[in-house]
């Protein structure tokens, strides 16, 4: 039977309508605005698309926004110095660098230099260990993104068995970290039994895996890694892939994920597809971040 295909840009849409509204209010009480700042280094061709995108979604729920591009040499210390200011700056609710940060500069400082309460990426060591310790946090959009399309269509995490293939600290960790971890506490987690597989898990290993698969999220950079063989019937399939691909038949380069859409699409009992799927959940999930450090959710004392 043919799988149900998960709209991505409506949810994203419920999501950012769902910010909109609560923005609208706040503003018609006589409160500014929420504020986002992007910060960007360098020329890379995705990051650009990303950056508009997350612009563009601040631009329809709202939120008021600063997108900031620096020369590829700029200095670290600059960059940090950057960041500081907008730490400082009680105007702002939220801070992002998109990454990647060019080779001279180290990512992990970088993170770590925007303040927790505004970190809205939540790639600071402080939110991703509040996060691995199942406390509030700013959960980064794209698991947070997964975990909300699994609530939102309905899908039971509890007991069941997902499989992560991917083990990136800003998306495939994070993910496993969601489904497995105890529901009961602050990060609303999904009680699953949890399967991370990577690069050195053996191919011949991989799909033994997979198959065992309730749920099935990849995050690989690889596309076609998942074939219909190696999903269960009935699976729910995420797919967080984001491929460039040349078409064989047009010459146009296009998006595909990880996951052998057509195929798998009629094996599974739900499917994201690419584009159209986890990408725009990524973003509106920004935006939900974005809201919950402007409304100070979180407490960091
Ligand atoms: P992202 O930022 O989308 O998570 P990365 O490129 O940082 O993407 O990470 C890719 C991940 O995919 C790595 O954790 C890597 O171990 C995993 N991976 C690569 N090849 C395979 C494979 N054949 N099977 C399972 N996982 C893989």
């Amino acid at each position: 039977s043919a799988a149900k295909i998960i709209n991505g840009v409506a949810l994203a849409k419920e999501i950012k309508d769902e910010v909109k509204n609560e923005i609208d209010e706040v503003v018609a009480s006589g409160k500014r605005r929420p504020k986002l700042i992007v910060i960007r280094v360098g020329e890379d061709p995705a990051s650009k698309t990303y950056v508009k995108n997350k612009i563009k979604a601040c631009e329809y729920t709202g939120i008021e926004s600063e997108s900031i591009t620096l020369p590829t040499t700029v200095s670290e210390d600059e960059l940090l110095n950057l960041i500081n200011k907008q730490n400082n700056d009680d105007s702002v609710d939220g801070i992002l660098v998109q990454l990647p940060v060019p080779e001279h500069i180290t990512e992990r400082k970088v993170c770590n230099a925007v303040t927790p309460s505004k970190d809205v990426d939540g790639f600071n060591v402080i939110n991703v260990g509040r996060l691995c310790s199942d406390q509030m946090t700013f959960i980064p959009a794209t698991p947070a993104g997964v975990m909300e399309v699994i609530r939102r269509t309905g899908i039971e995490t509890f007991g069941k068995n997902a499989v992560v293939c991917g083990r990136s600290k800003n998306v495939g960790m994070p993910c496993a970290m969601l489904l497995h971890a105890d529901g009961k506490y602050e990060t609303q987690a999904g009680d699953a039994t949890v399967t991370l597989c990577h690069r050195y898990t053996p191919p011949e290993q991989l799909p033994v895996f997979t198959k065992t698969a309730d749920i099935l999220v990849v995050a690989c950079g690889i596309p076609k890694l998942i074939t219909a063989d190696m999903v269960k019937e009935g699976a729910t399939v995420i797919d967080i892939g984001i491929n460039r691909i040349v078409d064989e038949k047009t010459g146009k380069t296009k998006l595909v994920g990880d996951v052998d859409f057509e195929e798998v699409a009629k094996k599974a009992g739900y499917i994201t597809p690419v584009p159209g799927g986890m990408g725009p959940m990524t973003v509106a999930m920004l935006m939900k971040n974005t809201m919950m450090a402007y409304k100070k959710e979180i407490n960091f004392d």
